[in-house]
């Protein structure tokens, strides 16, 4: 499977995707509604079958114009309705919850209901004429600036928190190019680990690399929030002293979803570069499983703004994808107390040492470099 984004063009018919996905919305409210009630009235759980039978009636009794909406989206939605359900029931989410309506935010078309011709997607609407419900194709251009390749799967239309709308078109593309093979392998230190030294020492301007490599680079983060937040804090600022829900209101809540937007951009930006990177440079990528009570601990706007688990997910994506080895060890091996010369347990290691000269063999150790590269041992030694 493959995503391709692409930003569908300004225009005054987008009003339209908007409304649509309004009236979709009705569609989310009933059916959750509709298996509560169920739930409560003693009957079981409607699988994706008994709902669309329910639809079928709907459409003929109470609800005649959601015919008017393209029955893919309605179909899929049931879908989404379901899979939130059996998540539910083997455990592995929460209760499904109503979304409200500003947070339905996408609906999907599978085969029909659209048609695609080079930057241009025609999506067939619905609208009402001499009391009847007739078809209403409405162009959209959006900006192509990439082919997309492979069998077209599906197609999402998605409004971001700007007012944007996007569309995915997902493909069944995995015929990758795999990088050369270079021969090298890598173990990378993550910052959080020593998070709780960067906070105590941020005052003394010292800065900590986000990844540190075993073979001795050290790659800094551009920190996108921090660099924003001034700007941030302006924004916010002029947003508490307008009148609430005012013309001049939204206009800066919309200034500060853009603000947002963009950081989360350059975080991602930065991400796919570094994960690109270590796959063109390395065959074997070893890091360490994230630290979870550390991170809980010290979750502040510091460890949001480095982002470590989407980067993870970046790596992994792409080490999949150009056929690299990607491995994390887990989180009890001592990957900083012990030296990577002798292999001595330095126990008398505290978190302020950023370097240290080992008792027994006398070499000196950068903290970092240090266990990056235990880290790669321990990665090779598991697989
Ligand atoms: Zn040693």
């Amino acid at each position: 499977m493959k995503t391709y984004k692409y930003k569908i063009g300004d225009q005054s018919n987008c009003m339209r995707i908007g409304n649509l996905l309004d009236d979709m919305w009705q569609v989310h409210a009933y059916f959750h509604k509709w298996q509560r009630q169920r739930y409560k009235d003693g009957f079981g759980y409607a699988n994706y079958a008994v709902m669309c039978k329910q639809l079928t009636a709907l459409k003929r009794t109470t609800h005649r114009h959601w015919n008017m909406l393209p029955s893919q989206a309605i179909q899929e939605e049931l879908k989404r309705i379901d899979v939130a359900y059996q998540r539910f029931f083997n455990k592995l989410g929460g209760r499904p919850h109503i979304k409200p309506r500003h947070k339905f935010k996408s609906f999907t078309l599978k085969q029909a209901g659209y048609k695609l011709k080079n930057n241009r997607i025609t999506l067939t609407l619905r609208k009402f004429e001499n009391g009847k419900w007739k078809r209403n194709p409405i162009a959209y251009t959006f900006h192509k600036h990439r082919q997309w390749h492979g069998t077209l799967s599906r197609i999402t239309i998605k409004r971001d928190s700007c007012g944007d709308y996007w569309l995915y078109i997902i493909t069944t593309y995995t015929d990758f190019k795999s990088l050369p093979t270079t021969g090298q392998s890598v173990g990378a230190d993550n910052v959080i680990q020593g998070m709780d030294l960067v906070y105590s020492q941020t005052k003394s301007g010292m800065k900590e690399a986000y990844l540190t490599l075993s073979t001795g680079e050290k790659i800094q983060h551009p920190q996108p929030l921090k660099s924003n937040l001034n700007k941030l804090r302006s924004l916010n600022k002029a947003l508490s002293r307008k009148v609430k829900g005012s013309k001049g209101w939204w206009r800066c809540v919309r200034q500060i979803a853009r603000l947002y937007r963009k950081i989360s951009n350059q975080r991602k930006d930065f991400h796919w570069q570094l994960a690109s990177e270590l796959c063109k440079k390395f065959d074997t990528i070893i890091l360490e499983t994230l630290n979870l009570d550390g991170m809980k601990r010290l979750w502040g706007r510091k460890v949001s703004d480095l982002a470590f688990y989407q980067f993870v997910g970046i790596l992994k994506y792409k080490c999949q994808k150009h056929k690299r080895h990607f491995e994390q060890i887990g989180q009890w091996t001592a990957t900083t107390k012990p030296c990577s010369a002798c292999g001595f347990h330095n126990e008398n290691l505290s978190l302020s040492d950023r370097q240290w000269t080992c008792p027994k063999c006398s070499a000196h150790h950068d903290r970092d470099i240090n266990a990056a590269i235990n880290i790669l041992r321990a990665g090779i030694a598991v697989t």
